[in-house]
């Protein structure tokens, strides 16, 4: 077995424990490959080992490695490779970069204001189906951290379950990084309550705001079992990051 196959499986057994921890059945929970700073070829690896969602922080990094990847399973497979994989846009979002965001992704976990939602919808390209969204929180409420204020979230979410080219998913949050378990648990749990508000806000689509994208590499069980529904991890698949790259 590949490496890349041993770190994937042993991730899936630390999702499956912290379900059963909390009796949530394993598959309430995708797992979301980070693949940010890593070539397409490691990509690829993971697809070989059955990853099928990656998420990404940088655009054009993004862009780029979409490209290669889709190449090299076309020359692989003879299939497009849209139909086998979905992308998921997880990093800051300038109001100008927007376009390819719409027009690349299946999913964006970040949308931290109404105007960067409206642009996403406007930008959706006709032939794709409607892009899932989140709204980021600021959970912690740390002053340097993106999200929308915690108050801020319903008003923000009836504007924009009207946009006709998104669907909006839940929320996503990064907690402020702590060795406390006990603050690790008090964030994921407020970000569940106030997914719990959103549904009890907007009931007519409650259905649909299902997701609760929370939890990285060092806190994931954590956030599985204050009910994470998507889980986003990097370095216990990818291993440690060597750069940092600006969009
Ligand atoms: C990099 C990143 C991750 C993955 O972090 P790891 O600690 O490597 O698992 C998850 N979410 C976001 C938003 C990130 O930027």
């Amino acid at each position: 077995m590949s490496l890349m196959s041993q770190k994937l499986q042993a991730v899936h057994a630390s999702i499956q424990a912290a379900a059963a921890a909390v009796s949530r059945r394993p598959d309430s929970v995708a797992l979301l490959a980070v693949s940010k700073t890593f070539g397409a070829d490691m990509v690829l690896e993971a697809i070989a080992a059955g990853q099928r969602a990656f998420g990404e922080n940088y655009l054009q990094e993004a862009v780029a490695k979409m490209a290669a990847v889709d190449l090299a399973l076309q020359a692989e497979r003879g299939s497009a490779a849209e139909t086998l994989l979905e992308w998921h846009f997880i990093g800051p979002i300038q109001s100008n970069k927007t376009r390819p965001i719409a027009e690349n992704f299946a999913w964006v976990h970040t949308v931290e204001r109404e105007k960067i939602a409206q642009r996403l919808s406007e930008q959706r390209p006709p032939h794709l189906p409607p892009l899932n969204i989140c709204l980021q929180v600021n959970i912690s409420g740390e002053a340097s951290k993106s999200g929308m204020a915690p108050d801020q979230v319903l008003d923000a979410a009836r504007a924009i379950i009207g946009l006709p080219r998104l669907v909006l998913r839940g929320l996503m949050a990064i907690p402020e990084p702590t060795e406390d378990l006990q603050r690790q648990h008090a964030a994921f749990r407020r970000t569940r309550e106030l997914l719990l508000q959103l549904q009890a806000g907007l009931p007519e689509h409650a259905a649909q705001l299902d997701t609760l994208s929370m939890g990285m590499s060092a806190d994931m069980a954590v956030a599985i079992e204050e009910g994470a529904t998507i889980v986003r991890v990097g370095s216990a698949i990818f291993g440690q990051r060597e750069r940092t790259i600006q969009s």
